[in-house]
């Protein structure tokens, strides 16, 4: 090769790492010749979609030769009606993921600071970086975001500021009273990204309702996702609630047609089986209990998750028994990534996928 294409491309990419994704079950099946294996490493719903959705998506498939609707209309309709916010101040996005890139690309630039927490979700830092901004990962406390340190990073280059609550992979997360506190030390031209992607499984009294601050703080965006407790991963399909003049923002770096025919009737579809999302709820609550339970009787330490994974203490190197685990069909998910190789992060399965996942432990150890 006569070019060196990566002398000419910016230091910042020079310095990007691609986002490790899970193995997939066709991949780990090939690989190892397995006929059952079970994925808990990406944070999916083990219920998959509801049956509406797959109904909605199917019937829109015929309208396919034909762009999607570039606005979102009927989903940002029914979530500006679920949220009591204007239509105005929702943005769609392929994938919640897609935002806090379409964010970075709006308010961060050469020079500019993006503060993390030190564990923060993985795409934080690549969008930063992407967008030749720098980012600054502030220390936590008991693997807990530590919103007075990163209050005490706040300097004049700081534009973005991302938290995800809860975090992932840690799966802890902060308090009402904490976030208001946090947001009074936060300059008003600063954005402060609140990463909801697990809101639906949290049950905890003191979780903050950002929607209703945004009320006093215009600089707070919220994202949420179809991802997860609604089992549409496959879809790609985020949403943000801000400002309807940062949504305007937003709209301006958005790729046209974002998000797919068949992923918006989906995601409607989705938003009105109330049945199908609680059920989800309740699969994650009662597998947290069983999780945890077993884990405590194998002696393992966990860190407490109010989401749909939790992250265990393996008190050694991790990847042995993450390839022990892969050997036995069961892909979880190693934190070496996040500068936590001692850690596991289990998602949450069914009753059977969780005992499967600790009786395969339980051998391994
Ligand atoms: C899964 C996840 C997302 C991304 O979800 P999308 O599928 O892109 O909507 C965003 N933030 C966190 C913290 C996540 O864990």
């Amino acid at each position: 090769m006569k070019v060196n294409f990566i002398e000419n491309v910016h230091p910042n990419i020079q310095k990007l790492r691609p986002y490790e994704t899970g193995k997939t079950i066709a991949a780990l099946k090939r690989e190892l010749g397995l006929e059952s294996v079970i994925k808990l490493a990406s944070n999916e719903n083990p219920l998959g979609p509801s049956p509406a959705a797959v109904e909605a998506a199917r019937a829109s498939l015929a309208s396919t030769g034909n762009y999607p609707d570039p606005a979102g209309y009927d989903l940002r309709q029914a979530l500006a009606k679920k949220w009591q916010v204007s239509p105005e101040q929702l943005t769609l996005g392929n994938g919640s993921d897609s935002i806090l890139g379409m964010i970075c690309q709006v308010f961060a630039s050469d020079g500019d600071e993006v503060l993390v927490s030190e564990h923060g979700f993985a795409s934080f830092i690549i969008y930063t970086l992407a967008n030749r901004a720098t980012p600054v990962p502030v220390k936590e406390v008991n693997w807990r975001t530590d919103l007075t340190a990163v209050a005490q990073h706040i300097n004049a280059k700081t534009k973005i500021i991302f938290l995800a609550n809860p975090n992932n992979p840690t799966g802890t997360y902060f308090s009402d009273n904490e976030l208001e506190e946090f947001l009074h030390k936060v300059p008003e031209h600063v954005i402060v990204v609140l990463d909801e992607a697990y809101f639906e499984y949290v049950d905890a009294p003191d979780y903050p309702d950002t929607i209703k601050l945004q009320k006093s703080f215009s600089n707070l965006i919220t994202t949420r996702t179809f991802s997860k407790a609604y089992g549409l991963a496959g879809f790609r399909v985020g949403y943000s609630i801000s400002h309807a003049d940062i949504a305007d923002l937003l709209n301006r770096v958005r790729s046209p047609f974002n998000v797919t025919t068949p992923s918006l009737a989906a995601a409607t579809a989705a938003l009105g089986d109330h049945e199908h999302l609680q059920k989800s709820i309740a699969v994650n609550e009662q597998g947290m209990q069983q999780l945890t339970s077993e884990l405590a009787k194998l002696d393992l330490t966990y860190i407490p998750s109010v989401a749909n994974f939790i992250t265990v203490d393996m008190e050694r190197n991790a990847m042995e028994i993450n390839q022990a685990l892969l050997n036995e069909g069961v892909i979880v998910r190693p934190l070496r990534p996040y500068n936590m190789p001692k850690h596991l992060r289990l998602s949450i399965g069914t009753e059977s996928e969780n005992a499967r996942l600790i009786a395969t432990l339980q051998r391994i150890l």
